[in-house]
């Protein structure tokens, strides 16, 4: 790979603020992109580092690669990922390649979705995007000059995103547990927790006791979660499992490093929607109904705290998306 990729095709919009968690333990939070990158979670041991996801894309991985030859002389030897989306793990390839020893572990759940769901995904990106392109250069067309320049550097984003999808070369994990996995090393403790069914049947949480931080993946978000491959009604007594863990400090999938305070508004959150999809779906109420009626409860206490993101990930539709399909299953 050409030795700028971070500034070439496909890198443009992957940028991370690195933020210290605890000593060794750092987040490097994505920011907003066209294609959504998520967090990652960086650990450095006494011999080596673990990386916790690895983004949308493997420009992106490679942006995390060289912050951190320049953090630590230390190699990666373990990348995991916390399940099965896109979004958390088309950078794996970069790892093995710059670093010949890591290993890319996962659980078993989150490995058999890679290669019964993922990998399938992969080549739906390839023949999608196309059509997202041809739409962006007709809105280019119809475009007030004011709307311009942005559909155009989304254009250029999409464009490079097609490059590099259609180059992947998916590395699946190497490591599968069953359902924890314990790593000792001389400075601390690692543990990778499989809690129950959340954003997905698989989620892996990375938990580390003595500095009392906890990595979540997308079961907790700075957003409105995405429910789309989710279990709305395993959801939080997942996160109440979570919840005796001890910990003060939360590394999420997307957002900035958090505490207990959004971990109990996110829970309520999850449970208040089931609660009112069910409440609703009783009465006979159809989807439009139960969408209306539920978001219209919902919005005076979780409107606000959800909407930290604005227009890049809107309240309404996420809250939307997540009554159509907890109505699916529980009606
Ligand atoms: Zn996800």
């Amino acid at each position: 790979m050409d030795c700028c990729a971070h500034e070439g095709p496909g890198g443009g919009d992957a940028r991370f603020d690195i933020h210290k968690v605890a000593d060794g333990v750092w987040a490097a939070v994505a920011s907003p992109a066209y294609k959504v990158n998520c967090n990652t979670a960086i650990i450095e041991s006494s011999d080596g580092v673990m990386v916790v996801d690895t983004h949308s894309k493997p420009s992106a991985a490679r942006v995390i690669v060289e912050r951190l030859r320049e953090m630590t002389k230390k190699p990666v030897r373990y990348v995991v990922n916390t399940h099965f989306h896109w979004d958390h793990w088309h950078g794996n390839e970069v790892y093995p390649a710059a670093y010949p020893d890591a290993e890319i572990v996962t659980n078993d759940i989150t490995r058999e979705a890679m290669v019964k769901k993922g990998l399938k995904r992969i080549q739906d990106h390839v023949r999608q995007v196309p059509s997202e392109i041809a739409k962006l250069k007709a809105d280019i067309q119809a475009a007030s000059p004011a709307q311009r320049g942005k559909l155009e550097a989304d254009l250029k984003l999409a464009e490079s995103y097609l490059a590099e999808v259609r180059a992947l070369k998916p590395a699946l994990p190497t490591i599968a547990f069953e359902h924890t996995m314990k790593l000792y090393r001389r400075d601390r403790e690692i543990h990778l927790l499989h809690l129950g069914r959340a954003h997905t049947e698989g989620d892996v949480f990375v938990y580390l006791p003595k500095e009392k931080v906890v990595i979540t993946g997308d079961a907790m978000i700075g957003w409105t979660p995405y429910m789309g491959d989710g279990y709305p009604e395993d959801w939080a007594g997942t996160l109440d499992r979570l919840a005796q863990l001890d910990f003060t400090h939360i590394i999420m999938g997307h957002g900035d490093v958090t505490g207990r305070e959004w971990l109990n508004t996110f829970r309520s959150y999850v449970l208040d929607m089931v609660e009112g999809v069910r409440q609703e779906a009783a009465t006979g109420a159809t989807l439009d109904e139960v969408k209306q009626r539920v978001t219209a409860k919902l919005a005076p206490r979780y409107e606000k705290p959800f909407s930290t993101y604005g227009e890049y990930r809107p309240w309404r539709t996420g809250v939307a998306a997540n009554i159509e399909r907890t109505f699916g299953m529980v009606s």
